[in-house]
């Protein structure tokens, strides 16, 4: 797929408008889809090596498929809100990527632990040859470390700037200096999905929904509770979303503060915002999709480790 963008392909490329049209234009799909290509490469030369550099061009090929899920998460929020696909062949190439990154992130963990001489299936401290068909059992379940439960709690709270506007606008009051009408004046421009209506209707908007779903999966991370879900069902959706949003919100919280700080122009096009309202917007937007994300990522990272699954020995 990056060979066919690289060419001047542009169906299923992961961020483009509806016209299939990546911001940036040509570059942006040449530099992007050249990184991919070169983690392709990486992880093809790597997979079966047992060269010290092997580990490197996994961890390289890894991150790269990591970044083609971009806009994942936020396709997932989008089907959920319009109740459609907008670009189905990039939701496709982005699942590919996730498919192509948790293989690979599996490759690599194996071939870490091969290297520090633990055990290639639960990394402990042992000699896998000794009982290859050892069962797995699971530690007792404990929470997150207090360090890790505050810093993601710290981060979490990025999302308060932007749900508080929405909720303002919920109860039909004005927030950056933007009234609530005007506000679903411009959003009736999108087409929304009856949920998604249903809940307006109640003053509610999907998408803070769709936060507070992405904090009990914060929860569920950090507390001893979350152990006695299936790993998969919280893992698997934690690191999709702890890849996709900071690399969704960090760019937007940057350009939101550039614009405001005077560096970058302001928007021309910001009705119904004022342009200062805008950069506001997109600043509280963005420290939303970071701020989430991370909390996803430090708790997927101290899940992981804590329901890490051990070869019971005798
Ligand atoms: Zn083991």
């Amino acid at each position: 797929m990056a060979l066919h963008w690289l060419l001047g392909g542009r169906a299923s490329f992961p961020i483009a408008n509806v016209e299939d049209e990546p911001p940036g234009g040509a570059v942006t799909a040449i530099v992007v889809s050249a990184v991919l290509l070169a983690g392709a490469v990486a992880g093809l030369l790597s997979a079966r090596s047992s060269s010290r550099r092997a580990p490197i061009g996994l961890v390289v090929a890894t991150s790269t498929a990591a970044l083609g899920t971009f806009g994942l998460a936020m396709s997932g929020v989008g089907i959920i809100a319009t109740g459609s696909v907008e670009r189905p062949f990039a939701l496709l190439a982005q699942l590919f990527a996730l498919v192509g990154a948790l293989l690979l992130f599996g490759t690599t963990q194996v071939q870490l632990r091969r290297r520090r001489s633990r055990c290639p299936r639960c990394g402990g401290c042992h000699p896998v040859a000794l009982r290859p068909d050892a069962p797995l059992v699971r530690g007792t379940a404990r929470q997150a470390s207090t360090r890790t439960r505050r810093t993601a709690y710290l981060v979490l709270l990025g999302l308060l700037p932007w749900a508080s506007v929405k909720v303002v606008w919920g109860f039909g009051g004005s927030a950056l200096g933007v009234t609530p009408d005007e506000w679903r004046v411009a959003m009736d421009d999108t087409d929304v999905s009856t949920l998604g209506r249903l809940l307006e209707h109640f003053g509610i908007d999907i998408t803070v929904v769709a936060s507070l779903v992405g904090v009990l999966l914060v929860l569920a991370l950090l507390q001893r509770w979350g152990l006695y879900v299936p790993r998969w069902l919280v893992l698997l959706p934690a690191w999709i979303g702890g890849v996709s949003l900071p690399l969704y919100g960090v760019p937007l919280a940057v350009w939101g503060s550039l614009t405001l700080a005077g560096v970058t122009p302001a928007s021309s096009d910001s009705e119904p915002f004022t342009p200062t309202g805008l950069a506001w917007m997109v600043l509280f937007g963005g420290a939303a999709f970071a701020g989430l994300g991370t909390a996803l990522a430090i708790g997927a990272r101290s899940y992981q480790r804590r329901s890490q699954p051990l070869c019971a020995l005798p």
